[in-house]
């Protein structure tokens, strides 16, 4: 970071104090497969296509409906909840932004969270002032529920994690949830399902029985439509009312028509996602077994990337050599975790030439 009286002076005060997420990389240069990311192997449904074509007009000159009315709809349908447990918004991201700014955002209160889980959650934190308190996972990469039974007991403003969890891919079933959410049923517990899509079950299950559950989703990972950026959070009402003061006080019109309508068409084909998902699932298998047979040590995955650990080489010098190879992977530089690479799942033969590619750097 450079020093204070190189920043520039015109900046907010609290912004010299930001610690910026910084995203895997979207690279300009020719790279042969990108597997850094989490995107969808395969394109988004030729229906939610079609949608977005078809809203490409003159109307375009009309501000869209600020409640994303139909959109909103189509989730509720969807998802068995009341159209006022819906929360949406400009990417999953931007939702939890605003939760942690209108549910989280506590005097002198941490929110809980894994010590290794989306990084996102540590810049949310510093953005709000919010203390961050790191629960271990175990030794096994895991969340244990166990270690979550003291949080609201011990001060905390909420609980917040991925499920499946990010980078590890590791899935807590519905009992486990249930369990935490039980034993802070007066803190709002975050979970966030970016990749429920691939072999989970939702915990939007839970919302009935538990008011401090608030579930957030994502058209970027089992949907294929990170272009698009639409995200939404479930809860119950009086949550939902609060999030909307935040949204309102921030953009009214975070969704555009082309948004709105392509991620309501995606919605509806389900035939489709559950088609093309049951095949990132399948290749999900495929990689895993490959890794493993290339000496990987490969933790199980319900999500759309796997978390593998080679045995033989530092996961630095192998991620640098598939680069020289033209082939994208995560590697965070961060403990606990440097020894890791997260491959995101592709097509079949996107599989099957990484690993040729880990072969050929491991020679
Ligand atoms: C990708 C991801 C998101 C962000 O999704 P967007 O809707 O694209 O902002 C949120 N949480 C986790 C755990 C993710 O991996």
């Amino acid at each position: 970071m450079p020093e204070r009286d190189e920043m520039s002076q015109f900046w907010s005060d609290h912004v010299h104090a930001l610690e910026p997420y910084v995203p895997g990389e979207q690279p300009k240069e020719d790279v042969l497969i990108k597997l850094n990311t989490n995107e969808h192997a395969y394109g988004p449904s030729p229906r939610a296509l079609s949608a977005i074509q078809q809203a490409a007009t003159d109307d375009l000159r009309l501000y869209p409906t600020p409640g994303s009315d139909v959109l909103v709809q189509a989730i509720a349908t969807t998802q068995r909840v009341d159209p006022t447990q819906v929360f949406v918004g400009n990417s999953s991201d931007e939702v939890l932004a605003h939760i942690f700014n209108g549910l989280l955002r506590r005097a002198n209160q941490p929110l809980w969270l894994p010590d290794i889980t989306y990084s996102f959650y540590k810049t949310y934190c510093r953005f709000n002032a919010i203390a961050p308190h790191y629960v271990a996972l175990n030794a096994r990469f895991e969340i244990q529920p166990s270690d979550y039974m003291e949080a609201q007991k011990s001060g905390a403003a909420g609980i917040i994690f991925a499920n499946p969890n990010a980078p590890t891919g590791h899935y807590l079933d519905l009992d486990a949830i249930a369990e935490i959410l039980q034993a802070n049923a007066g803190i709002p517990v975050i979970v966030d399902e970016a990749y429920i899509d691939f072999g989970g079950i939702s915990a939007a299950k839970l919302l009935a029985e538990h008011a401090n559950l608030v579930v957030t989703r994502t058209f970027s990972k089992g949907y294929a439509l990170a272009g698009l950026r639409v995200g939404y959070a479930l809860g119950n009402t009086e949550i939902i009312t609060g999030l909307q003061r935040v949204k309102d006080s921030f953009n009214s019109y975070p969704l555009d028509r082309l948004a709105q309508v392509g991620a309501a068409a995606a919605m509806a084909d389900t035939a489709y996602y559950e088609k093309v998902n049951q095949q990132v699932i399948e290749n999900r298998a495929y990689l895993h077994q490959g890794l493993e047979q290339l000496g990987y040590d490969v933790l199980p995955s319900k999500a759309n990337f796997v978390f593998a650990r080679p045995l033989q080489q530092g996961a630095k010098e192998v991620f640098l050599a598939l680069r020289a190879q033209g082939i994208l992977v995560r590697y965070f530089d961060q403990p606990r975790i440097n020894q890791y690479l997260r491959i995101t799942v592709g097509t079949r033969a996107q599989c099957e030439a990484l690993l040729e590619a880990i072969k050929k750097a491991t020679i």
